[in-house]
């Protein structure tokens, strides 16, 4: 496959989420106090090959960022022992990099602007579709793959997407 490297996030776009997920099994942190839902996303993902935690409360979901690290938090704003921003808020000041994709009840502006500003990557108001909710991950993850560098190294190997160049072992390759 034309710009293929294993491990590495540049196979991702001509990749379903599906194989991707498999290759680099993408570990998913889903908060959300509705047991239905929570579990229908849980096995939506579990069977897109992602590996799934669940919590339904913010005191354990905090618990769980503390400690460990996730790809992306799926994050219901309305929990029942506080609201989705605390975990955006620790996010932020613990300088962790964890994507999250809020989910919420509320389709206010308001809402939408603070999560947003506070460091959130994507909204999805319920009721929502898997499928739109699993396109705006991978949406999150391209992102994060491509936008924070135009220059991606693996091993001897460096591109620099911009530039047009490829590099091994720092000598440039003669491209067609
Ligand atoms: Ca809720």
């Amino acid at each position: 496959m034309p710009g293929f490297i294993p491990g590495c996030f540049f196979s991702f776009t001509s990749e379903s989420f599906n194989s991707f997920s498999k290759k680099r099994k993408l570990k998913l942190l889903i908060v959300e106090d509705e047991q239905g839902l929570r579990e229908t996303i849980e096995k939506y993902f579990t069977e897109e090959g992602s590996i799934c935690e669940t919590c339904g409360n913010l005191e354990t979901a905090l618990q769980k960022i503390a400690i460990y690290e996730y790809d992306c938090i799926v994050l219901d704003i309305g929990l029942p022992d506080g609201d989705g921003f605390t975990i955006l808020e620790y996010l932020k000041s613990n300088n962790k990099q964890d994507c999250v994709l809020i989910i919420s009840a509320r389709n206010s502006l308001d809402d939408k602007i603070r999560g947003l500003n506070i460091g959130a990557d994507d909204y999805i108001t319920k009721p929502f579709h898997l499928a739109e909710l699993k396109a705006r991950l991978l949406a999150i993850f391209r992102r994060k793959a491509f936008g924070s560098t135009n220059v991606l190294n693996y091993k001897e190997i460096s591109i620099d997407l911009l530039g047009r160049n490829v590099n091994v072992n720092e000598k440039a390759i003669v491209l067609t």
